[in-house]
């Protein structure tokens, strides 16, 4: 997380005239290099969560924008497959370049777009320069295999790229995460369709012009807008997208199995989460609230990855819970634009209405609310929320297995290890968990029990881009870091080379 340099002032003057191109005309698809509204000339409106008032107009893609796309995509594989990886690893470069010249470009037009604040988003832009230049430097060897001889053969692995593929994205933090889909596909050597969420358009058409500027081949990245059933459900079915990643939830993840199954896609999913963090009565309490609060209350508490269960030793849950709640009430809630707002409007009125409703749900339940400070300020017709915390809450509540996806923190007392185990495991989700501790071997054994894609001990969610991310369960198939996004965007072949010294069964003369 960065502390963006720029002024609310500056932020606000650099959103009204970087926006203000959406307003003025709709804003079309991006299908091989062209601007392009829908054949069916459909378009749907893109509101802001801030003030309620309508931030443009945007295309409506259907089964014949998403042909044209995947057309598209499929001409230009030939050449971009064929690409040296060093020259993918320059333009994808270049890429990262532009990325951080128009890093606050893209961060305020994200805060408009959806809600989150600009100390986030200053910081998520920059890295979707970091995902380019990741994956850039491993372009070289993206065809890499591995030899593997016996006495009688050499065996070695080639990759070739799996061809024109599809990325289908969420609307939280969603510049970033299509860079982290986008970046291993373009430096393996596929071509993409984006179908990027509907209820945050803006920053997908933003690097698809990026990428145009700096060279990538026409129609190796083409975006089609548009609503999950129609345009997303197209591009899932279309023969030529040889895979889907995608991310987003669980739900959605399942329809997209049922919709790839006939044209056998390959699929990679990130999906929901319910992450547990668990803090031990020995552990390092100021680091761990700290981090605790952080895991909830940045983001949104919009983000796939946040401890939204925090599982606290029963010796301590009163004087810890206190001490979240006083943190939680000092979270500023405010404009996006406001370099001091940490949490801002949700995205969407029906988002507003999901997350809002689970304070009603968790009285129901018999859990106490805790509310944070709302903002004054905020606009009457705008999505705004104040964080919540959850007291005195059973892992059976709703508020401890459902997914909010927004500020509101779920806090359970625990017995002991095998009382934390038992309850962090309790849920259809295995995205990520937390755990703080100082006994070391505790740390491990947890670790190793906890049914999660990734554990963090004693610290937050701190990526390491050659990791594999990813969850268990509900949570997700597949892995993306390092090289495991190659081995989703390529197909291995395996050869065999005889010496010629071993035997031959001969059946007949
Ligand atoms: P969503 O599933 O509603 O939508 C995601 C995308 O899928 C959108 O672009 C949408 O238009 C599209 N879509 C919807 N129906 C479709 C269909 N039938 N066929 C094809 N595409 C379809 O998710 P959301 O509400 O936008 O995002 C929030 C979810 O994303 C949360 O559950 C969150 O946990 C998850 N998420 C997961 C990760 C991760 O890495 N695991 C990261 C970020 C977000």
């Amino acid at each position: 997380m960065a502390d963006s340099p720029h002024t609310f002032d500056e932020n606000l003057s650099a959103a009204g005239e970087h926006l203000a191109r959406f307003r003025e005309s709709p804003l079309h698809h991006l299908i091989a290099g062209e601007a392009r509204p829908s054949v069916g000339g459909e378009v749907f409106t893109n509101v802001s969560p801030i003030d309620g008032t309508e931030l443009g107009e945007v295309a409506s893609g259907g089964a014949v924008d998403i042909a044209a796309a995947a057309e598209a995509a499929t001409e230009a594989f030939g050449a971009w497959s064929k690409t040296p990886g060093e020259k993918r690893k320059a333009v994808l470069h270049d890429v990262a370049d532009l990325i951080e010249e128009r890093a606050h470009q893209i961060a305020v037009t994200e805060c408009v777009d959806t809600g989150q604040t600009m100390r986030f988003m200053s910081a998520a832009a920059l890295r979707g320069a970091a995902n380019f230049r990741f994956f850039a430097d491993r372009a070289p060897g993206a065809a890499d295999g591995q030899s593997l001889p016996t006495a009688d053969h050499v065996n070695y692995t080639t990759r070739s790229a799996i061809g024109p593929v599809g990325v289908i994205t969420p609307w939280n933090t969603p510049f970033m995460l299509s860079t982290w889909k986008i970046a291993p596909a373009l430096a393996a050597g596929c071509t993409v369709v984006h179908k990027p969420a509907e209820w945050s358009p803006y920053t997908a058409h933003l690097l698809a012009e990026i990428a145009g500027e700096a060279g990538l081949p026409i129609g190796a990245l083409n975006v089609v807008h548009g609503m999950g059933e129609t345009a997303g459900k197209s591009l899932t079915e279309h023969p030529d997208i040889k895979a889907i990643a995608f991310v987003g939830e669980s739900s959605t993840g399942s329809r997209i199995q049922e919709q790839g199954a006939a044209t056998l896609k390959r699929l990679h999913f990130e999906l929901g989460g319910k992450n547990p963090v668990i803090v031990f009565d020995d552990a390092d309490l100021d680091r761990a609230a700290d981090a605790v609060i952080f895991m909830i209350y940045s983001l949104n508490g919009e983000r796939c990855t946040s401890s939204s269960r925090v599982l606290i030793q029963s010796s301590i849950y009163e004087s810890f819970t206190e001490r979240l709640a006083e943190k939680m009430k000092s979270v500023p809630v405010g404009h996006p634009l406001d370099p001091t707002s940490v949490v801002g409007p949700m995205i969407h009125p029906r988002h507003h209405e999901k997350v809002a409703g689970y304070r009603a749900i968790a009285e129901a339940d018999g859990a106490t609310v805790i509310d944070g400070t709302p903002w004054a300020e905020a606009p009457a017709a705008g999505q705004w929320v104040t964080p919540m915390l959850f007291t005195n809450a059973t892992n059976q509540m709703r508020i401890a297995q459902e997914e909010i996806f927004g500020p509101a923190l779920t806090a359970i007392a625990f017995d002991d290890e095998a009382d934390a185990i038992k309850i962090a495991n309790d849920t259809q989700y295995g995205l990520a968990g937390y755990l703080w501790t100082s006994d070391v071997g505790r740390a491990h054994r947890v670790a190793h029990a906890l049914e999660a894609g990734m554990i963090w001990v004693n610290s937050q969610n701190v990526r390491h881009l050659p990791a594999p991310f990813g969850g268990t369960k509900a949570s997700g198939i597949g892995r993306d870091g390092g090289d495991w996004s190659f081995d989703f965007y390529t197909e291995t072949k395996n050869i065999a080379i005889a010496f010629d010294t071993h035997a031959i069964p001969k059946l007949g003369g």
